[in-house]
């Protein structure tokens, strides 16, 4: 494996010269490789046992063991949430090591975007209210369907919708339109009112791990959502990228292909 890098050598603004630097990365490369491997091992390992967690807690919180007193109920639910999110972690790192391994899976059909769109907007629907944040919709019955995998794009619109959610203030807005894009494509389009990105750490949203820094407490991420919604747009020949205005709002968008395209 190498590394090119290409320098110009200019003389009075015009090109004179080309200095291509190869660097041999191959050892760097195989650690990253077996970096991707534990990770994917690990995280498969935990995810068993984590369901477990949650089913057993399933039972005691149904009352199926014993009557459970308040105070029990709210220690089960904090365990209950710590489970979920844990649970989310590991299936983001080993969505993100079946990628890096070449083996992310597709299941391509055809599907009307409003199908999507539903499944997405149900899911956050809790998430919103408690924020008393309103998602409007926009998508017309009329638009044509795509070819899509559903339960990926569905993952990548719950992420962009949720993100929207969680850096909006409170009783604000969140549009999601759906328009046809340069003719043989459909454009989602998740529009939020909140904080904004600052424009320096915009073209390395998309990166795995990158959190824009400056911590604060709902910042709980892995910083991978987006860089696995990358991944799964263009698996599916799609686009996806953002527009933001620090203190103003943010717009993520992604492309799919429509059907028979
Ligand atoms: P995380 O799991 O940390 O949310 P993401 O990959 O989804 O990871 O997002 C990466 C970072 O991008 C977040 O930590 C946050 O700082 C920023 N970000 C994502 N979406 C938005 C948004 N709608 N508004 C402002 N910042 C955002």
């Amino acid at each position: 494996y190498y590394n090119k890098e290409v320098l110009e050598v200019t003389n009075n603004d015009k090109v004179i010269g080309r200095v291509i630097i190869l660097k041999n990365i191959t050892e760097f490369q195989q650690l990253d490789d077996a970096k991707t491997n534990f990770i994917a091992t690990i995280s498969h390992e935990l995810k068993t046992p984590i369901s477990s967690i949650k089913m057993s807690l399933k039972l005691l919180e149904d009352d199926r063991i014993g009557a459970v007193n308040p105070e029990q109920r709210q220690l089960l639910e904090n365990i209950d949430e710590d489970a979920r999110r844990l649970l989310q972690i590991t299936g983001e790192l080993l969505d993100m090591a079946q990628v890096e391994t070449g083996k992310l899976q597709l299941n391509f059909g055809k599907t009307h975007p409003g199908n999507i769109v539903d499944y997405a907007v149900k899911a956050l629907k809790t998430t919103a209210e408690q924020k008393q944040v309103t998602i409007n919709v926009q998508c017309d019955q009329s638009l044509p369907d795509v070819q899509a995998d559903l339960d990926k794009t569905t993952w990548v619109l719950i992420n962009l919708l949720s993100n929207a959610i969680k850096y909006s203030h409170e009783k604000s807005v969140v549009d999601l339109v759906v328009k046809i894009y340069k003719a043989d494509e459909i454009e989602f389009s998740v529009q939020d009112h909140g904080r904004g990105i600052d424009q320096r750490y915009l073209s390395r949203i998309f990166d795995r791990y990158f959190k824009v820094p400056g911590a604060t407490t709902e910042q709980t991420g892995t910083g991978l959502g987006l860089a696995i919604a990358k991944d799964f747009i263009e698996a599916q020949a799609g686009k996806i990228g953002v527009e933001s205005e620090i203190g103003e709002g943010s717009r993520f968008y992604f492309t799919l292909k429509r059907f028979g395209k």
